[in-house]
């Protein structure tokens, strides 16, 4: 339910607005656009509200969302979400490249990679440490010791960190080293895990479920939504379908429906979303191309020895030919690449 302010209306209307809804045990999320002043109501609502509050003083009309996920629609807030991550805008004009290994594997490794990313333009350090693993035998993550590699890349090179978090016991620890929370595709429902990084003040990134529709998607993030956990990112990273050509089908089309539906930025990962390096590039343009906010790009040293996912990791070589194409793109679209590089450049 939206709450939409008269053009004249005051901060006091405002305030007792917003106390009623807290009396009758609702809580309201403000926005202040140019022309008007909404109130998005988070909590279970009935019909029945909207008399109760249409006629408080200061009150233009009240609105019902018609879709089940409230605080993640663009009924909800029509203005785009940014996620500010130091000097970084997540969701604004600008197309944001996270880079990095799958698996955090030494501290040369994640250095090494940092370095390289960050000489052609990469904006965010990408690097899995506590890694969900489909079987119990293969490589599950360095744990704690790699979240201390992560922290010298960042000494090393100033890129934040994204990482992922698997579960609700590791948000605390997880937090004091990254900028970011990656929430893995297999925990998009674990709805412990998002009521806790809903209670994290760090920006997380929510993966798409391997097999969730965009809106189970929608519902997940407004778990973390409505713990008061504003600084969200959704990431398209490829469904499960009959192909088995490809590790999963990249969903190219969840792009501009996500920002129709919502006003959460998203961004795509087309390592996971083709699991083959040579496909990586032709789905980052064409994601790029689709309206996506920002790309996920897992590069490796070398990507024959890499511990994890090494054929879908790129080299090095074939990052800064990815870059130097994102560039020419971005150029194409209006985009902002941030660190813009000149096409080949350094
Ligand atoms: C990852 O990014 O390291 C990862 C495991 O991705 P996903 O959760 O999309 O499989
Ligand atoms: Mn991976």
């Amino acid at each position: 339910m939206l709450i939409v302010m008269k053009m004249d209306a005051s901060e006091r209307e405002l305030d007792d607005v917003l106390e009623r809804l807290s009396q009758s045990g609702f809580s309201g999320h403000v926005s202040k656009g140019v022309e008007r002043t909404v109130i998005g109501v988070v909590g279970q609502t009935y019909p029945e509200l909207r008399e109760i509050f249409e006629i408080l003083p200061g009150v233009d009309e009240v609105i019902p969302i018609s879709k089940p996920y409230k605080l993640s629609s663009r009924e909800f807030q029509p203005e785009d979400t940014i996620v500010r991550v130091g000097d970084i805008d997540i969701g604004g004009d600008e197309l944001v490249v996270m880079a990095g290994p799958c698996a955090v594997e030494s501290e040369e490794q994640v250095v090494e990679t940092a370095r390289a990313v960050k000489a052609v333009g990469a904006d965010i350090l990408r690097g899995g440490d506590f890694k969900p693993s489909t079987s119990p035998y293969s490589f599950r993550g360095l744990g704690p010791e790699g979240l201390e590699f992560l922290a010298c890349a960042r000494a090393e090179t100033g890129l934040a960190i994204i990482t992922e978090v698997m579960g609700p016991q590791d948000v605390d620890l997880v937090s004091r080293y990254a900028d970011i929370l990656q929430v893995g595709t297999r925990n998009m429902q674990n709805f412990v895990l998002l009521d806790e990084v809903g209670k994290a003040r760090k920006p997380v990134l929510l993966k798409r479920g391997l097999s969730a529709t965009i809106q189970e998607w929608l519902l997940s993030a407004e778990y973390i939504l409505s713990q008061g956990n504003w600084q969200l990112i959704l990431c398209e990273r490829g469904i499960r379908t009959f192909e088995t050509y490809t590790r999963n089908t990249m969903d190219i089309s969840a792009i501009p429906a996500i920002k129709k539906l919502s006003h959460l930025p998203i961004i795509a990962d087309p390592s996971h979303g083709t699991g083959k390096w040579e496909l990586v590039s032709p789905l980052a343009l064409a994601a790029a191309a689709a309206g996506a906010d920002g790309l996920m790009i897992e590069v490796h040293p070398n990507p024959d020895k890499a511990l994890k996912d090494g054929p879908q990791s790129l080299n090095f070589d074939n990052f800064e030919l990815l870059m130097s194409r994102l560039a020419l793109l971005a150029t194409a679209l209006g985009h902002n690449l941030r660190s813009r590089r000149s096409p080949g450049g350094k």
